[in-house]
């Protein structure tokens, strides 16, 4: 779908919090360069998303409205082909960029590959070694690299692995993760908000520990177990202290609630604003977390990691020493927590680390190559 006549064209699908924050330097690049840029969003997580569309100033062209309570990844994917088929016949892009390993991303790369669209995938080359770990995501991301035209990797490590897998060496850019761009932006200025600098005056001196967790594989006895952890942990260390924005879904709110409500020290928030978070992640002491963004996110700002996941698919962080890998057992938190707490070499060594995933410019990279090939 060549467009002799006209300026390229294309079409930049996101649904959730971390895409938009992987796309949104992209959308900027690719305007800088004078590429029409349209913006879908499936709307997969609306609560959580909105704040990030205000805080990048992203207009949304479509919006496909797929969200419906205790959605299930076929419901997702089936809505989204069913939106985006009419949706991109209308727009008529070169390209659909996709980003990651959401049921968004898989929707609209099948979407737009059976419609003869091209897609480029953001962040490809991503793997965690089990196809049912994390999942979907696992699954999905796999078979994005095979629907893909144009590949993103982040880093060389992900170039490696689409060339084993097949894909034309042509056709990836190693480009670092567009994440490293937002957050390197928005740290420049970044400010708590009154409430939460509040918090932050009220720990001053104190060890704080930033949590994280929502991940499905997470849910139940493993993320009960963590959070007990954590409580004890904080609850014997009189200089500690835990900050958790819990996410939206009830499988995390319960358990929470029942495990950490009403405990000294430790601050249960609503999800955070950007800007917030990154300031809550400058300030905290050590970060524990099963997110894939703050994987990377970490490392960014050489914080050091405690990722509570079987496995990653961003062994990077891992090698480059910023991260450990816990594993889903609290036994082995608990046993990560005391071996930091006891000994801050670790802690100190990471602020000198190198980041593994970028620069800050990956999004003008990605929005060259794609100018270079539609
Ligand atoms: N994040 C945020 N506020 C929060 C929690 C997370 O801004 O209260 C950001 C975080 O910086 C990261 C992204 O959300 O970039 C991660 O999203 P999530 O953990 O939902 O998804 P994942 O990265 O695991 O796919």
């Amino acid at each position: 779908m060549s467009r002799e006549d006209e300026s390229p064209k294309i079409a930049v699908l996101f649904g959730t919090r971390p895409e938009l924050i992987k796309l949104a330097p992209v959308i900027s690049a690719a305007k800088r360069l004078g590429i029409q840029t349209v913006t879908i969003s499936s709307s997969q997580h609306t609560d959580l998303l909105k704040p990030f569309i205000d805080a990048f100033s992203i207009k949304i062209d479509h919006d496909l409205r797929v969200m419906r309570p205790g959605q299930s990844p076929n419901d997702v994917a089936s809505r989204g082909i069913a939106r985006l088929d009419s949706v991109l016949k209308e727009i008529g892009p070169d390209l659909l960029v996709v980003q990651g390993d959401t049921t968004t991303a898989l929707a609209g790369a099948i979407a737009a590959f059976n419609l003869g669209i091209k897609v480029g995938h953001v962040e490809a080359g991503l793997r965690s070694g089990n196809p049912r770990n994390p999942f979907p995501e696992e699954m999905n991301r796999r078979l994005i690299s095979r629907l893909a035209d144009l590949h993103f990797a982040a880093t060389r490590q992900n170039r490696e692995t689409l060339l084993v897998e097949g894909v034309p060496s042509k056709n990836i850019a190693v480009t670092g993760n567009p994440v490293v761009d937002s957050l390197l932006f928005f740290a420049k200025t970044a400010k708590p908000n009154p409430d939460l600098a509040k918090m932050l005056d009220m720990t001053k001196g104190s060890r704080r520990i930033l949590l994280t967790t929502h991940r499905r594989e997470s849910f139940g006895k493993t993320m009960e177990g963590n959070l007990k952890v954590l409580r004890d942990f904080i609850a014997s260390r009189p200089d500690t202290s835990l900050f958790f924005p819990v996410h939206l879904n009830p499988n995390v709110r319960k358990v929470t609630k029942e495990v950490l409500g009403g405990a000294e020290r430790i601050f249960l928030l609503e999800p955070l604003g950007y800007s917030d978070f990154i300031a809550l992640i400058q300030g905290s002491w050590l970060i524990v977390s099963d997110s894939g963004g703050v994987q990377e996110e970490a490392p960014s700002l050489g914080k050091p990691l405690l990722v509570i996941r079987a496995n990653t698919e961003r062994p990077e962080a891992i090698e480059a020493g910023v991260a450990k890998l816990v594993g889903s057992s609290s036994k082995s938190l608990k046993r990560h927590l005391e071996e930091v707490n006891g000994d801050e070499t670790w802690i100190r060594s990471v602020k000198k680390q190198k980041n593994p995933f970028g620069d800050g410019k990956a999004a003008e990279r990605i929005a060259s190559f794609i100018q270079r090939k539609i």
